[in-house]
Parts: C-alpha cells; sequence; structure tokens
C-alpha cells in the first residue's frame, strides 16, 4: 500500500538528518522539491526548461509548476508498494489543499505527516555551531571537532547561518506553516527533534510504526 508522508520542521529542526535516516533505514523514495526541480532541468524537460528560464531571470518558481512537477513525480511512482517521503513539500496551505487533489483526490488518504517539533533556543544554538561541505552539502556541527567531511571535502560556516538570519528564517517559516499543520490536524504526528540523533531515530520509528509503516531488515 502506497503511502506519502509529509516531513515539516524548521530550518535547523534537524529535518535533513531524519531524511537519510529514513532513507538508510525504510524502504523510502525520498523527494525533495530542490531536487526534483533540478532533475526536470537536467532533463530540458518542457516544464525544466521553463523553471531554468525563470530561475535565469531571478524570479521564483510558481506554485503552478512545484504542484506540476510533484504531481508528475508522485504519478510515476505510485504503483506498488511505495513509501515517498515529501521533503520541502507542502510549503503552504494552498499547495497542502493541492496535494489533496491531485490524482483525483487519490492522494488525500495516502498521506500523513510527521512534524519535527524543536524550541527556537535550540535551533539557533544549532545553527550557529554548523558547519557545512563544501562539496558535497553534508551538514556538521564543529562542535564535532572534524576538519574534513567523509567526502573529503572542506567545512564552512554560512553566511546565513548568523543568529539575525536565522532567527528570521525561524519566523518565516512559523508564519507560512502553521496553516499547514492546521490544515493537517487528523492526519500529523509532532515528533520531538531534541536530543540525541537516536533519541530523535527511536521516536521518528514509533511514529512511522503508527502509521503502518515498518523498517527494513
Ligand atoms: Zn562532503
Amino acid at each position: 500500500m502506497t503511502k506519502i508522508i509529509i516531513l515539516l520542521g524548521a530550518p535547523g529542526a534537524g529535518k535533513g538528518t531524519v531524511a537519510q535516516y529514513l532513507q538508510n533505514n525504510y524502504a523510502v523514495r525520498h523527494f525533495s522539491t530542490g531536487n526534483l526541480l533540478r532533475n526536470e532541468v537536467e532533463r530540458e524537460t518542457e516544464i525544466g526548461l521553463k523553471v531554468k528560464e525563470l530561475m535565469g531571470s531571478g524570479a521564483l518558481v510558481g506554485d503552478d509548476i512545484v504542484n506540476a512537477i510533484v504531481e508528475r513525480n508522485i504519478e510515476a511512482v505510485l504503483e506498488g508498494d511505495s513509501i515517498i517521503i515529501l521533503d520541502g513539500y507542502p510549503r503552504t496551505e494552498p499547495q497542502a489543499k493541492e496535494l489533496d487533489r491531485m490524482l483525483n483526490g487519490t492522494l488525500r488518504n495516502l498521506i500523513r505527516v510527521l512534524s519535527l517539533d524543536v524550541d527556537a533556543e535550540e535551533v539557533v544554538a544549532r545553527i550557529s555551531h554548523r558547519v557545512v561541505c563544501e562539496k558535497c552539502g553534508n551538514t556538521y556541527s564543529d562542535l564535532e571537532g572534524r576538519k574534513q567531511c567523509v567526502c573529503g571535502g572542506v567545512l564552512v560556516k554560512r553566511k546565513d547561518d548568523e543568529e539575525s538570519v536565522v532567527r528570521n528564517r525561524l519566523e518565516e517559516y512559523r508564519k507560512s506553516t502553521m496553516p499547514v499543520i492546521d490544515y493537517y490536524r487528523d492526519r500529523i504526528a509532532v515528533v520531538s527533534g531534541m536530543g540525541t540523533p537516536m533519541d530523535v531515530a527511536a521516536r521518528v520509528d514509533d511514529t512511522l510504526q503508527q502509521f503502518g509503516i515498518e523498517k527494513r531488515r
């Protein structure tokens, strides 16, 4: 039975870590909107060429395009027992409503939502310690004392990981996502993102079990 898990989480809540954990331990397909868009651009599909043009002119890629790309990709894997992780979508209530309408409303009953919850001060503290691999984008905490990424890339601090920027991003996230969380109230599990990655992984396992999804053996 197909299931669609929407992964929500403020910047710095550890969504990337959870997404990675799910890919390593469950038979899931991970759809991040960023990757889906890049894919279309690389394959130079009709929609991809449009996206390229928009990005080139500095314009934002609108909801209609993102919706169409998500729908197409979900439709392509709906056969069989797929579990789809949606990451970075829906970001707004209109997108959430559109997702429910996709494929003649068949997606509505397949959707479950996992929302990672951390308090703002914890996020600010985490991000201020974050370093990013220049080569592959992996993130680490500078508290780990690493000099290099596992891929050999150099670890750097990003400008937009400064505290004031982080606080603004959190506020933006709260404003746009609160309505999404409310919209999904009958299908959502809020999971605490506090503690060690292992603590969080155990909670994620419990939640997926509630959703009827078993770990890969
Ligand atoms: Zn790397």
